[in-house]
């Protein structure tokens, strides 16, 4: 069965399992529990939530060398397009710019629609309380997060490297290290950071065996994290999800075909309508693999056959678009954080909102193309801005869908970068 299913499997069945004992088995207001709600308490806290924990630390497990080796080896590739001029300069600003406007676009989303308001508050009291006492002794619920200031900027630069690795809240720090150090690289021969580069690539590959790992113990670990939620708290947690799915899905597919349809016509001149037709195939295997990794071939391959894109302007935009490009993901952990925020109590600020502009660009340019790659990174995001990781337990289970859904925007933001290129240097595009 693919991991997918499986996955879905463990929400369905963790869901049910939980729903159903908290509607049969919760005590009445002002009764005592009776020994079956304890039994069933007793099984959340000690084997449902640890297994649910055991994935979730795996993810925080690989931030640090996935940080590093992914940033370092994408900022340094685009040390060799420098020697494209124009074209390591047009893409790096087709990737910022177009990741800041999904971003925007999914905090536009999230504030209008207001999914995490939808809790019923007494629900939302119950979940805060039972996501506090896990929330790094930093962060105090129901104050207003930390904003953006002068400060702010400076402070992204770490004075100490490794005590920023360290830290979850100083994410910026350790991802400025690493873009700072992967531009260095480019300025040294080649032939003396050879081995570097070898070297960092092998720890990217094993990080991504053990994000691997993680998403193999997944469908247990969403089973568990739900099932603990939802015994101890009962059907309502779930109602505001369908709204954040909502919000979330339905700001992907707009960013996908009304945001990038709209470049496509004015930057590549060309039919939004033929575009979207010719690119089914590539947008079923984004879907479907869920990494921008796995359909870099395919992405590649719509460029030059579909479109005519010259094979030395593919062969450069693909594989550092599938690194560094991630308008899907981007708008995802706008929205995430946002709802989760609204769920926890944190009012986030128009301040504290630029401020998860800015680290939701930069941890998806830091997310790796594979499934889940987001999810290490999303969890730093959430505790920079004062809400506990620990409440991503609440969007895991439905992340899969939503997972295979914004590595659709991931990959096709790439392929209308190219296009543009293309055209700006003359290339008829094929129709
Ligand atoms: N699965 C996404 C991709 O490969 C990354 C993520 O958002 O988790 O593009």
């Amino acid at each position: 069965m693919p991991l997918s299913t499986r996955i879905l499997l463990g929400l369905l069945i963790g869901a049910a399992l939980g729903v159903l004992g908290n509607l049969l088995l919760s005590p009445a207001k002002g009764e005592a529990p009776g020994e079956a709600y304890r039994l069933g308490l007793e099984f959340a806290d000690t084997i449902a939530y640890p297994v649910g924990q055991v994935f979730l630390r795996m993810l925080f497990m690989v931030v640090v060398p996935l940080v590093l080796t992914s940033l370092v080896l994408g900022v340094a590739g685009i040390g060799n397009l420098r020697a494209l001029g124009r074209i390591g300069g047009r893409s790096v600003a087709w990737f910022v710019l177009t990741t800041a406007c999904a971003v925007m676009l999914g905090l536009v989303l999230t504030n209008t629609l207001a999914p995490g308001r939808s809790m019923d508050p007494q629900v939302a009291g119950e979940v805060r309380a039972l996501f506090e006492k896990e929330a790094s002794s930093k962060i105090q619920l129901g104050k207003e997060s930390p904003g953006f200031s002068v400060d702010t900027l400076v402070a992204i630069i770490p004075r100490n490297v490794v005590a920023s690795a360290a830290d979850p809240r100083d994410a910026l720090g350790l991802i400025f290290f690493a873009i700072v150090f992967g531009i260095a690289m480019t300025l040294v021969p080649k032939e003396r950071t050879q081995g570097l580069r070898d070297l960092l690539q092998g720890i990217y590959e094993v990080v991504i065996v053990v994000l691997g790992f993680a998403m193999a113990i997944a469908p247990y670990g969403v089973a568990g994290l739900i099932f603990a939620t939802t015994f101890k708290l009962g059907l309502p947690v779930l109602g505001s999800l369908g709204y954040y799915l909502v919000a979330v899905l339905g700001g992907l597919l707009f960013h996908q075909f009304v945001v990038l349809g709209l470049l496509v016509s004015v930057f590549a001149r060309y039919s939004p309508l033929l575009f979207f037709a010719k690119i089914r195939g590539l947008m079923v295997t984004a879907f479907s693999t869920s990494s921008s990794n796995a359909t870099l071939p395919t992405t590649m391959r719509t460029a030059t056959e579909e479109f005519g894109v010259p094979r030395e302007v593919a062969g450069f935009v693909m594989p550092l678009g599938a690194t560094l490009n991630m308008n899907g993901t981007a708008l995802f952990e706008g929205v995430s954080v946002l709802f989760l925020a609204q769920v926890a109590g944190v009012e986030l600020s128009l301040a504290a909102q630029l401020l998860v502009i800015l680290l939701a660009v930069l941890s998806a340019i830091g997310t790796a193309g594979v499934p889940g790659g987001s999810l290490p990174l999303l969890a730093v995001v959430l505790e920079q801005v004062g809400v506990p990781a620990g409440m991503l337990a609440l969007i895991l289970g439905v992340d899969r869908l939503v997972d295979m859904t914004r590595t659709i925007p991931n990959v096709t933001s790439d392929l209308v970068c190219s296009l543009w290129i293309a055209r700006s240097q003359g290339v008829q595009l094929k129709q």
